[in-house]
């Protein structure tokens, strides 16, 4: 059987299919422009490869209340054309087929748990850095959904003592995205993320902020493993900082297995940039099983 996986991102969307064992045998890319432009050139791929199911992993944020009649839309996105716009119900009148729907973390997490370093786990978190920030949730072997979805980079970081920056996220004025994200990276120090690998002042700040934001998902969601991706991640210098930050915020509090051994606990995302389409096909094939 052949199932459909899109990773609808802002910037672009991945299109792939795949079997229910997670291997993908083909992956295109179209530009996100506006709903009208973009989507039909997707379901024309899905419909030419004659998907069983399709699961997407969207960004957000998204309504994810089955019983919600706005279930399936994109809410509140500043996207040209995408507030409102329900990408769900346009994909069931394309294609016929059961849809899948999350959002783009807890997609990954769930490509994590089914073919990564999350399979076995219960409780686990997938935190994306990247041009925003944004985590999913396992709990209790369940993606968290609760109200709405987690905003893991929403919430009051507060701002570093002799932190230069200042927050890029339009809603506040100190938190977590607003002031780690790579956009904010960028407007604090004057060049892009990627090319600041050798200011070790940049990615002391970084890690202090990031290991305050996983020792309070630790304290609030007591996570067995937190992934870490997205493009800010690839700064693989970042890894044993933020472990020994996290060690030090923590301060011998916490007494587990799992926070003995930090090099298992905090680790990067292990499908190779491929976790949020391989999640996506995850919720295809169970849509397809629903
Ligand atoms: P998106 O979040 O848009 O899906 P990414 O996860 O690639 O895409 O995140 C893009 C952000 O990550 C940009 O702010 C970029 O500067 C930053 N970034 C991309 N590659 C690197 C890198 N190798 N090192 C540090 N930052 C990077
Ligand atoms: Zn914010």
């Amino acid at each position: 059987m052949i199932y459909g996986a899109l990773e609808a991102g802002g910037t672009k969307m991945v299109c792939a299919i795949g079997d229910e064992n997670g291997n993908i045998k083909e992956q295109v890319k179209f530009p996100t422009l506006t709903p009208e432009e973009t989507m039909p050139q997707i379901f024309d791929y899905f419909k030419k490869n004659n998907v069983a199911a399709l699961g997407i992993g969207c960004f957000g944020p998204i309504d994810l209340i089955k019983e919600s009649p706005t279930y399936g839309s994109i809410t509140s996105t500043p996207k040209q054309g995408w507030s409102g716009y329900n990408i769900v119900n346009a994909a069931k009148e394309a294609l016929g087929v059961p849809v899948g729907f999350d959002t783009d973390v807890n997609g990954s997490l769930l490509g994590e748990m089914t073919w990564g370093c999350a399979k076995g786990l219960t409780d686990a978190i997938y935190l994306t850095i990247g041009t925003g920030i944004g985590g999913g949730v396992m709990s209790n072997g369940k993606l968290l959904h609760g109200m709405l979805h987690p905003e893991l980079g929403h919430f009051p970081i507060g701002i570093l003592p002799g932190d230069p920056g200042k927050s890029v996220c339009p809603y506040h004025d100190d938190c977590f995205e607003g002031l780690a994200s790579g956009p904010s990276i960028k407007a604090r120090w004057g060049k892009s993320a990627d090319q600041l690998a050798d200011n070790t002042e940049v990615w002391e700040l970084e890690s202090t902020y990031i290991a305050k934001a996983l020792a309070t998902y630790t304290v609030t969601l007591s996570p067995q493993k937190i992934i870490l991706g997205g493009g800010v991640m690839h700064q693989e210098q970042l890894f044993p900082l933020i472990r020994k930050k996290f060690k030090e915020v923590i301060n011998g509090y916490i007494k587990t297995k799992e926070l003995e051994d930090l090099d298992n606990f905090i680790v990067p995302a292990s499908l190779h940039d491929d976790q949020g389409i391989l999640g996506a096909l995850k919720l295809g094939i169970d849509a397809a099983n629903e």
